[in-house]
């Protein structure tokens, strides 16, 4: 009777509304009347300021309705967890506001009631979900929620944050608001006011540290994932974050310390070099020398002891993000031998085109102009536009709910890519399987972010060397057997062919065969 019960509210009928149900209705709401009134048009306001408000509010309404479990006995919410939500909600709403021009009003108090409100909601909202019971995963209705299944509202936040994207490099007017309230911690960092790359970075870095908080919770009886996860951390708030604002505060270059070419591409590009070593007091030539070492020396070394987790799962900003905001959606990744296909044409070539522009620039330089003249610089500017702009930020974050969190990773990295050829052919790393504990349940296919059929290698005891695999760890979390082994052993004996008897490797012999083997 318990079961049959338990089976009607899965289905979510008859229900009345939870409080949470009715906070998200309230801010849909109040989304609605927003874009009706960017649609009469308004003379306080532009109708683009209206329509942005209106869409953050009417998406984060519907997202605070569905993010409510399906109300299995198992995943309903208690008390804390709408605590969460609710605090999640006002600080939604407190977005709006300093959106709608509150912010310039009043930039601290909007800045806690926005960005503020939405952590502590949200870190109140994760405690309650994954801090309590037993360690260990629990992945509940994430099949069922519309938000990490490719629902409307999966589909209406990718269209959220494509269009925050959009924008952010191509409309920062619109975010007005949002920047102001970042001005206290502009001023108090950099000695300036906020800009619209300064209100990213903040952002950006918000939801690492609070997404990560929901990682540590959730992956807390894997010290691997802890360690893993609170680098990431560390690396976007100290290497991606403070140090660059304290040099502008300092009058010094805004240089990323965790970031090289070829993901920060202009970091060896000719102009770039020449305008840091320019710079007064040494500390330019000081970058120019660890952008250069980094490069060449550090990266290919520490490839060959670690694989390339060192960097994709442990300092790179885009990795940490995808680790952290990702994690809800790291199981969408195609798994299908198409995408696979498509993965390393598209990541290769991106690769030889960023090497191309690269050395056009180089080639110019050195000829000062004689040899490739503009184009070299159309060249530069056409990278930076489709690979820099539209790739890793509209494409690589915004379709995280609809293609799975490592979007820019498996398709777009140059980073990843030169990393990953070293990974796959001159790499101590593997991933090793324990096959004959395998139960094929597929865990660890599903959670792959980036796409790789863990389960196939695991039920032949076959070594995981993949040029894509970013160590993250989590198929070997998932597996309930204890079948996998992030490993960074002796490099013989790593390429190991499968070790499992498979039904078409054993031959049933004829009677020919035995007249044959018998030589009658
Ligand atoms: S999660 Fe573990 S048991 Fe399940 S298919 Fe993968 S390796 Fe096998
Ligand atoms: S194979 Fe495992 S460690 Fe590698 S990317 Fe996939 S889930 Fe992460």
């Amino acid at each position: 009777m318990a079961q049959a019960d338990a089976s009607l509210q899965l289905t979510g009928s008859g229900q009345g509304l939870t409080q949470a149900s009715r906070v998200g209705l309230a801010i849909v709401a109040i989304g609605l009347l927003l874009l009706l009134i960017g649609a009469v048009g308004t003379t306080a306001f532009s109708a683009l300021q209206f329509f942005t408000v209106g869409m953050t509010t009417l998406v984060g309404g519907l997202v605070v309705y569905y993010a409510r479990p399906l109300a299995s006995p198992a995943t309903r919410l208690d008390r804390n967890q709408r605590i969460g939500l609710w605090l999640f909600g006002a600080g939604l709403a407190g977005s709006a506001l300093a959106l709608a021009g509150l912010g310039s009003w009043s930039p601290t108090l909007f800045f806690w009631l926005s960005t503020g409100l939405a952590s502590i909601g949200g870190l109140v909202y994760f405690k309650a979900r994954y801090g309590h019971g037993p360690a260990g995963i629990r992945n509940h209705g994430l099949f069922q929620s519309s938000t990490t299944a490719r629902g409307a509202v999966g589909w209406l936040l990718g269209v959220l944050i494509t269009g925050f994207y959009v924008v952010l490099y191509w409309f920062p007017g619109a975010l007005e608001g949002l920047i102001r309230t970042m001005d206290p911690l502009s001023w108090v960092l950099r000695g300036m006011p906020a800009d619209q790359w300064f209100m990213y970075g903040t952002l950006y870095t918000v939801a690492i540290l609070v997404m990560g908080g929901r990682a540590l919770y959730k992956y807390r009886h894997s010290k691997y994932q802890i360690i893993r996860t609170l680098s990431v951390m560390f690396f976007q708030l100290g290497f991606a974050f403070l140090i660059p604002s304290l040099l502008v505060l300092f009058n010094q270059p805004e240089f990323y310390f965790s970031y090289f070419w070829p993901l920060k591409y202009t970091y060896l590009w000719p102009n770039d070099i020449q305008w840091l070593m320019d710079q007064p007091g040494g500390l330019g030539v000081f970058m120019v020398f660890w952008g250069a070492v980094m490069t060449v020396i550090a990266t290919p070394i520490l490839t060959y002891f670690f694989g390339k987790r060192w960097y994709c799962s442990w300092v790179c900003g885009c990795g940490g993000l995808a680790e952290t905001m990702g994690d809800p959606w790291r199981h969408l990744s195609d798994k299908s031998l198409t995408a696979w296909r498509i993965e390393r044409w598209m990541i290769h070539s991106v690769l030889v085109f960023v090497v191309l522009t690269t050395a056009a620039l180089w080639i110019n330089s050195a000829t000062e102009g004689a040899l490739l003249g503009e184009l070299s610089g159309a060249y530069a500017q056409s990278y930076g536009f489709l690979i820099g702009s539209v790739f890793s930020g509209v494409i690589g974050v915004g379709f995280y709910p609809v293609m799975g969190s490592r979007v820019w990773c498996r398709f777009g990295c140059p980073m990843a890519a030169i990393l990953g050829i070293q990974q796959k052919f001159f790499s101590r790393f593997r991933i090793t399987t324990n096959g004959g504990q395998c139960i094929s349940c597929g865990n660890c296919s599903t959670y792959c972010e980036m796409g790789i059929d863990v389960r196939w290698y695991a039920q032949r005891g076959q070594n995981i060397i993949r040029a894509s695999c970013v160590g993250c760890g989590v198929c070997s979390a998932v597996c309930p057997r204890g079948v996998l082994s992030l490993e960074n052993g002796p490099r013989e004996s790593r390429y190991n062919g499968p070790v499992l008897i498979e039904r078409d490797s054993v031959a049933v012999l004829t009677e020919d065969d035995w007249a044959a083997a018998a030589g009658k």
